[in-house]
Formats: C-alpha cells, structure tokens, sequence
C-alpha cells in the first residue's frame, strides 16, 4: 500500500506520496494561509491530499504530523503553535471531509520516528529525537515505534523544569526546558544582554562581543542538564538533534561534553548527532504513522 505523509507547518503544507517502502512518488507544497482560518486550512489539506493521490496507482494511508499535541480525553489538539487549530478536532474533520480513516501526531514524535527508522537514528533501539526550534519538543521511539505513555505526553521533554522560579512559559508552569533554548529563546537572552535584535545565526558569528562567552556558558549548561537529566532516566541509544537551533556546530562538541558532565554515571557515551532528513523528517514521519 502506498503512503501520504501531510506536514501541517505554521507557514506551509507539505505532502509527499510514497510507496511501501517510503521511497518518494511525488512531493507538493502549498502555503498554510492561516488568518483564512480552521476551515480553509482543512480544504487545503483535502486539496493537496487529492492532488496527491491521483499519481498513486493503488491504495493508500494518510498520516498528518501537527504541531501541538492531541488531548486523550477529548481527541482535540492542544498546545498547538498553529493557533486557529487549538480545540479543534482536526482528525474527525478530515476524516470527515475525505471519507478515510487517517493517523495525526505531533511533529516532535514524527520526527523521532523518521529519524529513527531512516535517519540518523537507524538500526538504534531507543531513539530520544529532540526538536529545537521556535519551540521545544522530543519524542521517544522504541523499537521503531512511538511510545506515547499512559496520557499522551511521553518525551514531552521541553516542559521538564531546568530552574525552579525561573522564566514564565506560556504552559503555565516557570522554567520550562523551552524558555531557556529554543531559537526566540536564546534570541532573547542574548538581547538582554547586549540591547541588540539578532538572529540566532548572527548571534553565533558574534564572537568577538564581550557578551558573547556569557550567552554561550549560560546556553551550554541548559542543553547540558536538560540533556543529562533525559539520559538519566532514559539513557537512549542515540540522540538526534533537529530544528533550526540543531545547526549550531558547537552542540556536538562543547555540548555534548556539558551534557556527560551532569549524567549521573561514570561512563557517559551516548551519541549526540544531528538529523539527517532535515525538514523531510515531517511528511516522512508522517507516512509512517
Ligand atoms: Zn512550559
């Protein structure tokens, strides 16, 4: 049976069309529009899956990869970064609107399972793949499946507490894992320091400003506990890194290294990489659900 892999992003839809084996058939993008709102959104999505699947030849599933996660007792999304799809029952919708069953997850857990299962995680048994973006999220695959946990939230590791009291996070709690590194985050830091609005890719050319070794040592030891407290408790095989802040070089050195550090072991050798799928993980992980 052929595949449809949706990536339902905040700026574009992406689908892919491959057959049993994930090779890719064909690949179609479109833009999200979203203050056209739930609804436009949803036809969207209907349209590309139809284009698609009329260069499939046989029988296909669909998967969709959503930011945000879908709530166990309701079935709704929640915590979404796409806004108009929060409280939403995008899966009957579609499902509806299509006259197909289809699987949805979150991005986090799609793309710890591409990763896992034909990137930069293959042939590993346990698979903790990290998203450092505009947000925070990991996912924990295990035997090339997801494992969700007993309410959904499973690998949820962006919203662990790295400081008691520390930064206020839009989840409600203080001093979430995504306050501290995801990409606005550290672009904020780094204003509070130095007065200026920079990119995170400007930032890493900044060497030369006095402010910079302080900005660096405070991001290096927020990726190292985060990381140690994961490995401590999971101790994966592999860690994969991805989204935009996962293109920084130093992480696979110097932060790999504050990472063994803090675990609470003598020997410390899980291999921290980045991902090989870029942002195909997605559409890919998507198919696979
Ligand atoms: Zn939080």
């Amino acid at each position: 049976m052929n595949k449809i892999g949706i990536d339902l992003g905040g700026t574009k839809i992406e689908g892919i069309l491959t057959d049993e084996n994930f090779q890719s058939l064909t690949r179609k993008r479109i833009p999200t529009n979203q203050e056209d709102g739930y609804e436009s959104i949803l036809n969207s999505i209907k349209n590309l899956i139809l284009q698609l699947s009329e260069e499939s030849t046989e029988k296909f599933s669909i998967g969709i990869c959503t930011p945000g996660a879908l709530s166990l007792d309701s079935g709704l999304i929640k915590n979404s970064n796409t806004q108009c799809l929060i409280g939403k029952d995008l899966k009957n919708d579609l499902k509806n609107l299509l006259n197909q069953d289809l699987s949805i997850e979150n991005d986090a857990n799609c793309f710890a399972l591409a990763e896992a299962k034909l990137g930069a995680g293959k042939d590993q048994n346990l698979v903790f793949g990290v998203i450092m973006g505009t947000g925070v999220g990991g996912g924990i695959i295990i035997d090339e499946k997801i494992h969700r946990g007993r309410t959904n939230i499973a690998g949820e590791w962006g919203h662990h507490c790295l400081h008691l009291d520390g930064n206020n996070c839009y989840c409600g709690n203080k001093g979430c894992v995504e306050t501290y590194i995801s990409g606005p985050a550290l672009e904020k830091k780094w204003s509070t320091l130095t007065t200026l609005e920079q990119s995170l890719p400007q930032i890493i050319q900044s060497t030369q400003n006095p402010n910079f070794t302080n900005w660096k040592k405070s991001f290096l030891d927020d990726f190292g506990l985060s990381l140690a407290n994961v490995i401590d408790i999971l101790d994966p095989d592999v860690i994969v890194l991805g989204g935009g802040v996962s293109n920084i070089d130093f992480l696979y050195d110097e932060g790999k290294n504050s990472v063994y550090e803090k675990v609470f072991s003598d020997v410390v050798d899980t291999p921290i990489v980045k991902n090989e799928l870029g942002d195909s993980a997605g559409v890919f992980g998507a198919c696979m659900l």
